[in-house]
């Protein structure tokens, strides 16, 4: 019998992967998807689970936490995972695509489950009561949109301005020094990479130089002051980076007792102090031109970026402010969210937290307990970080290794990835065995 207990906004890959774990899970489900009646600015192909850019969903190696992320969905029944592996098309290391197939055989599979509906018809407005899913994607429609913002009120955001993050033991510590400006805080609460004169101009040289992606027409913004780009605000003048966010007053080297000519702040990303974000330089450079720019910083000559910098249009919310780690809205727990408006980025990460908000959906519908995978895999390491980050400075995040607690004891470099994988796959065979129980 078909009750509709939950009901999910969304039919992307967020959507359409939640719906699937509610429905195996034996709850009725009520997707609601606006195509082929509307469609967001990027999305064309008229079936469910389109992706609306790249075919590919990146590498497959588990030297790369993107490919443990497939492994563990793959382990745990994704539609997503078995869509892609039965769609593949050559792609060296990577997994990537046919999407017209992928596409269709997500839209096949969900049409024909028994326990699933699909609605097609935008949806204006939260419903009032029951279970829902928002599954609705960085391109949420306008009126949905403002309806989630009566749930969120400002902690809903439009658009992204994404720094790159660094891994803290690939920064050379012999260059960046310690400090807060003047002090402040704790004193020590940024690591700060000094540049000299002719460091800085060949650095501002170089920005205006780079490889910029060009915005789509949806994407075309003024930008606030506070969150230029970085190329943007070096195209204004020579000097204008050093009043801005290079600004050295106040973070005298405590080696020298001097300020530096300027200087680039880094702060700390996580809780476990494992990564740490460029403050200000958030971006439109290519990421090979990123790289090849962000590596002349001293200090971060040998840098690890596990997230590039990026500025898009995207509808998220403030996660660590809004969300319970079940993926529950704090103030309202009937309502979940899944996807790309959590503030997780990509295809893959989107459909991973589709998979736990799906799976939450449905214990809540059966009055069971909720579930968290543990924060040593891949899944539970991104709901961790995007539910416990500072709320503050917020902004969507890719699953990476630098998102993984340590592991104990000494390993070495070489061995690390491996080995957190290693755990992560074990961890996750006792996760699933209770989540079974
Ligand atoms: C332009 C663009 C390019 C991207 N490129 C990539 C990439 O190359 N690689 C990558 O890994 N990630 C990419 N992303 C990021 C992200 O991974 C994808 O957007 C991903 O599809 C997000 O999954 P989702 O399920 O959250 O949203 P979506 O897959 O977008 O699904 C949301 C669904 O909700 C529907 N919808 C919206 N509003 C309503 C409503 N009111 N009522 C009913 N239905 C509604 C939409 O039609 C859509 O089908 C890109 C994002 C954008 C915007």
């Amino acid at each position: 019998m078909n009750n509709n207990k939950i009901k999910i906004i969304g039919g992307g890959l967020a959507g359409c992967e939640a719906a699937w774990q509610a429905a195996e899970r034996g709850v009725a489900v009520k997707l609601h998807e606006m195509k082929p009646e509307r469609y967001s600015p990027a999305h064309h192909l008229p079936g469910l689970a389109e992706l609306v850019c790249s075919n590919s969903l990146r590498g497959e190696s588990l030297d790369n936490a993107v490919g443990l992320l497939k492994e563990e969905l793959k382990r745990c029944g994704s539609l997503f995972i078995a869509a892609a592996l039965a769609t593949r098309v050559p792609a060296g290391g990577a997994l990537a695509v046919d999407r017209q197939l992928f596409s269709a055989y997500i839209t096949e599979k969900i049409t024909n489950h028994p326990l699933i509906e699909v609605v097609y018809g935008e949806v204006a407005r939260i419903p009032e009561e029951g279970i829902v899913i928002v599954a609705s994607g960085p391109l949420t429609s306008d009126r949905l949109a403002a309806s989630i913002a009566t749930h969120t009120g400002n902690y809903l955001y439009f658009y992204d301005a994404i720094a790159p993050i660094v891994t803290a033991d690939s920064i050379d510590f012999g260059k960046a020094f310690r400090a807060s400006r003047y002090g402040k805080g704790d004193g020590d609460d940024y690591l700060n990479c000094p540049m000299d004169e002719a460091t800085y101009k060949a650095f501002v040289a170089a920005l205006l130089g780079g490889d910029k992606v060009a915005a789509k027409d949806f994407e075309k913004v003024v930008h606030f002051e506070g969150c230029m780009p970085i190329e943007e605000m070096a195209e204004r003048g020579p000097e204008t980076l050093r009043f801005g966010p290079m600004k050295p007053v106040g973070l005298p080297d405590p080696r020298t007792g001097v300020e530096p000519y300027a200087v680039v702040q880094l702060r700390q990303e996580n809780r476990d102090g494992t990564l740490f974000n460029l403050v200000g330089f958030q971006t439109k450079l290519t990421y090979p031109e990123q790289k090849r720019i962000f590596s002349m910083i001293p200090g971060l000559e040998h840098a690890e970026f596990v997230r590039l910098g990026s500025m898009h249009r995207n509808t998220f919310i403030n996660a660590p402010q809004l969300l319970l780690p079940t993926f529950q809205l704090k103030n309202t727990p009937r309502i979940l969210f899944a996807g790309q408006i959590t503030g997780v980025e990509g295809y893959v990460e989107s459909a991973g937290s589709g998979f736990m908000a799906g799976i939450n959906g449905a214990q809540l519908a059966k009055g069971e307990a909720l579930t968290v995978p543990p924060p040593t895999t891949a899944l539970g390491a991104l709901v961790h970080h995007i539910t416990s980050v500072d709320t503050k400075h917020f902004q969507p995040m890719n699953v990476n290794y630098g998102l993984f607690p340590e592991l104990g004891g000494k390993v070495k470099k070489k061995d690390k990835r491996a080995r957190l994988a290693e755990r992560a796959l074990a961890d996750l065979t006792e996760w699933q065995g209770m989540v079974k129980d």
